[in-house]
């Protein structure tokens, strides 16, 4: 049985204070993690504040990107080594924000995600299709392909221990989510290729977040989905009220 995974992801929002405030509001609430995995992504600026915040409750903290060298001349770029010191535990990779207007391709990613496993973090694994590429009935193929460049090269222990999330770029920030039967059946593309390139045992370890328009309205249609693990919540994790909603839904 997979544990879920409520992981919110605030994008570039909220000041430190903010952060603060949201931490204080949602700490005492936060369900013991025997239940649910329950997590904040954060930009790198108040990770620490949050880290601090979370200590002695089960609220884990994400970072939303590092780079794959622990320290040197990469001006700008967060070090996985030092997300790692300051506590965070996992880090997102790949988002299609990411891939899109700063433009990662799946070589760094994957990259980014054996950096991530080195510093004893997780990786959470954004794919996901574009508008055409669902209309063109492609997603299968474009899911299988950035899935198996993302996972290149990690080890079938890695991949059991790390979190996949498929997030439909036409579902992001539209309110348009993607019905649930059609993220199950995505969920599910992605767990037969890791199946395809690590065998049962790993494809039933691997835990899958489903992400787009998630509210606590339909957070619980999806988690009922064979192959939904999780989700990965924009806009809809930004408040603490609703952010605790997502995790009582489950
Ligand atoms: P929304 O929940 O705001 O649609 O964002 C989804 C997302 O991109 C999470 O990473």
């Amino acid at each position: 049985m997979r544990k879920p995974i409520i992981a919110g992801n605030w994008k570039m929002n909220k000041t430190a204070s903010e952060a603060k405030a949201f931490a204080e509001a949602v700490k005492n609430a936060i369900p013991s993690n025997d239940a649910v995995d329950s997590v904040i992504g954060a930009p790198a600026l108040f990770l620490e504040t949050l880290v601090t915040e979370a200590k002695g409750t089960d609220l884990k903290i994400a970072a939303q990107n590092s780079y794959w060298e622990n320290e040197g001349a990469f001006t700008g770029e967060t070090s996985p080594a030092a997300l790692a010191d300051l506590g965070v535990d996992y880090v997102i990779i790949g988002h299609s924000e990411r891939r899109e207007y700063f433009h990662e391709t799946d070589q760094e990613i994957n990259k980014k995600a054996k950096a991530i496993f080195a510093n004893n973090m997780t990786p959470i694994l954004c794919c996901g299709e574009s508008l055409e590429t669902y209309e063109a009935n492609q997603t299968a193929d474009w899911i299988e392909t950035q899935i198996t460049a993302g996972l290149e090269g990690l080890t079938a222990e890695q991949v059991s221990a790390m979190v996949i999330a498929y997030e439909p770029i036409w579902a992001i920030g539209t309110g348009k989510s993607a019905d649930a039967t059609i993220a199950d059946t995505i969920c599910g593309v992605v767990r037969q290729t890791v199946e395809k390139l690590y065998g049962k045992e790993v494809s039933e370890a691997v835990r899958i977040q489903y992400g787009g328009s998630v509210k606590p309205e339909n957070i619980a249609e999806y988690m009922a989905k064979e192959n939904v693990d999780g989700a990965l919540v924009g806009g809809a994790s930004l408040q603490a009220d609703s952010f605790l909603a997502l995790l009582d839904a489950v």
